[in-house]
Formats: C-alpha cells, structure tokens, sequence
C-alpha cells in the first residue's frame, strides 16, 4: 500500500503513484472536528462516489451529491446513519455526471425525496438523453431518475440554516454549480476544486473550449477566498494551514499546463475513464477496453485527432499503463483489478 493514498482520482489526475488497489472505503467529517460548521456532515467517499454533504438536521433533511450506483447500498446506509432516522426529503446536484448523480434514483425511491438539478440540463433529464448527459460515452451507469426542481445561477438556497449561493463552475461540466456560504467562508467545490487538482476538462474533449471556463472558474473561487473548501472528492481542507490557497495555486498552474497541450487533458480523461471502468467492472478483456476506448472517441469528437491508432492498439497501450501503476494485472487478455487479485 502506497504511503499517501489520493482518492480523488477519478475524474481527475491519475497519477502512477496512486493506489489502487484500496477498497472502498468512506470516512465522515462532521462539525465536531474543526474546520466543519456544526450544521453538516461530509462523508467522504471511495473510488468510485463522489462525497455527500448532508445537512440532517434542516426542516428539509437535505444532501448534496448522491454517488455511483454500484455503491448505492453503501449510501443508503451512510446517508441514512447521518439523518438518524430522520427522511431524506431532497437531494440537490453539484451536476449530473455519474458519480455525483448515480444514486439519485436509489434514495428517490427510498425517501421519496425531490430532486434539484443545476440549470441548464433539464432537458436532457427529462428526455434521458444518455449521450449528452455524458453517461454514453463515459461507458458509465445512472439509472434514470426524474427532477422536481432546477436551480437558478445567484440565487441563495437555504441548507443548514444558513444561505449558500449558487454559483456558476464551468471547465470540468460547463452546467456544473458551486455552493457558497459567505458567513461561514465554506465553499462546496464539486469538482472545480480538489486538494490536488480538479475534474477532467470534458468539454475540450468534444471540441467545446473548457479550459478558460476552468481558468474562470478558479479566479471566482480565488475572489470568494473561501476559509473552508469541501471538495467533490477527498476531505475537505482548510485555509488555516493554507491549504486551500495552495490547492488553488496548484489548481492555476495545471490548467495553465492543460492548455499549452490539450492532449495532456485527453490523455489524463483516458486514463482516468478506462480506470474507473476497471475498477467498476473489476475485469475487462482487451476488447471490452478497446469497445469502451471507441466508444470515448465517438462521442468526443476532437479526441481522436489526437489518436489516430485503432482503438485496439489504445486499448492495450492503456492496459499496459495501468498494469505499471499497479492497478491491475493482465491474465489471458483480460486486464483483472488489482483488488481482486
Ligand atoms: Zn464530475
């Protein structure tokens, strides 16, 4: 087991160092330990979830982010340990991508909850048009679930007794929102801000630009200059010990990076895609790699000038990168996680 565990890697960077190979496991962050206001509960996911913020104790129970739905089990358990009992009456999106959305239906059925959405995207939830709700070509799964409300840009919501604004994250998902609480200087990040990096650029990945957007997106949270950051995955950090300016300078110099070279962003969504397929699936063949690696390119039109092999040949470029990172080992054409092994 590697020393410093990063576990928020999907979506994200993926780094050879990373280990994979840890279980999924979820830690809670309550108020109890600072920096955390009393009014919500972190619980910080594995691999494969984004984290869940809840705020138990509101007149409308409410939790931000629902995770990917092979761990739906888990969070019904976790989310329901953290409302004591008590129903969950609403779920509110950061944005729609499968491991923020991926248990949306599970609890909808469960609590009857209602289900707020980021603007923008309603459209395509209602049709449930998988291709451009990112599920399609990401080759990940989020049962369909169907919203009660859509959030408005700059309006203030109310969660934990306190007012948090909606605020705009375009880079990562261009509908994607933030949520800013001014009198606590928390900020929910979704996936604009991690401790080490951000989500990947998908946008660019279709042609759109995302790396100005991300660019943007960093400066408003530099403006806000947030005491608290509580990430869409990994623990939340601190302006205290100056984590959350160092998150940001890093956050600033590694889009600056992606832009110089947008292949860096293709290469890295790759990465991370084939990984957090693997790690779902937990075995693939050679060819399910290289169906999914066609199926990424398909649906993300400006990737493949950046490839002009045949998916085949990714595929086991790909396998041969994640079997040297440790994340998983080649059996007969089958790449097996190394998990299981
Ligand atoms: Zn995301």
């Amino acid at each position: 087991m590697a020393p410093s565990v990063e576990k928020s890697w999907h979506f994200g960077q993926f780094k050879g160092d990373q280990d994979m190979s840890r279980a999924p496991h979820a830690l809670v962050h309550t108020g109890g330990m600072k920096p955390l206001p009393p009014t919500l509960q972190v619980i910080e996911r594995g691999w494969l979830s984004s984290n869940h913020v809840v705020f138990a104790d509101d007149d409308a129970p409410t939790v931000i982010d629902t995770g990917y739905v092979t761990e739906g089990e888990g969070t019904l358990r976790l989310i329901g340990e953290a409302l004591k009992g008590r129903r969950l009456e609403r779920i509110v999106n950061t944005h729609l991508h499968s491991d923020h959305a991926g248990g949306n239906a599970l609890l909808q059925a469960e609590h009857g909850c209602a289900i707020w959405i980021p603007p923008g995207e309603a459209g395509l939830v209602e049709q449930w048009d998988e291709e451009r709700l990112s599920y399609r070509r990401t080759s990940q799964l989020c049962p369909r679930f169907r919203h009660d409300h859509v959030l408005r840009l700059d309006e203030a919501i109310e969660l934990g007794g306190e007012s948090w604004r909606v605020l705009p994250a375009a880079g990562h998902d261009h509908a994607m929102v933030m949520f800013w609480c001014e009198r606590l200087g928390v900020l929910i990040s979704a996936d604009a801000l991690w401790q080490k990096g951000f989500g990947v650029i998908f946008p660019e990945l279709a042609g759109i630009p995302g790396f100005g957007e991300q660019a943007a997106t960093l400066e408003l949270i530099g403006q806000l200059a947030p005491q608290v950051v509580i990430p869409g995955h990994g623990a939340p950090f601190s302006e205290e010990d100056g984590a959350v300016s160092a998150a940001l300078a890093a956050a600033r110099s590694r889009i600056q990076w992606l832009s110089e070279e947008p292949r860096r962003n293709a290469d890295n969504a790759l990465k991370v895609l084939l990984a957090f397929k693997l790690l779902e699936a937990k075995r693939l063949s050679l060819a399910e790699l290289a169906r999914m690696v066609a199926a990424t390119f398909e649906g993300n039109e400006a990737m493949r000038a950046f490839y002009p092999q045949e998916p085949e040949a990714i595929a086991a470029v790909m396998a041969q990168e994640l079997e040297r990172v440790g994340a998983a080992r080649l059996e007969d054409g089958v790449l097996v996680a190394q998990a299981l092994a």
